[in-house]
């Protein structure tokens, strides 16, 4: 079973030559297993969807205003 820190890692990094199958799965069953790590996922999926939809270079700080907008959208508006 890998740890949320080495699940945030491998799905955050982009590697050339592709995960292994076994490296798939296991991240597959962990996002399955923990709420943390599947909804940073969610979140990093928003975010590559949105810098996509924009067709721009992300800023730098794309991400963190999305994530604090995320975090505190039960209290904005
Ligand atoms: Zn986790």
């Amino acid at each position: 079973m890998k740890t949320c820190q080495e699940i945030v890692s491998l799905v955050t990094t982009e590697s050339p030559t592709g995960e292994t199958m076994w490296t798939r799965v296991s991240i597959g069953l962990h996002l399955r297993l923990c709420t943390h790590c599947s909804r940073l996922v969610r979140q990093l999926k928003q975010i590559a969807r949105i810098s996509r939809a924009t067709r721009e270079e992300p800023s730098p700080d794309l991400e963190e205003r999305i994530l604090y907008r995320l975090l505190k959208k039960d209290r904005l508006e």
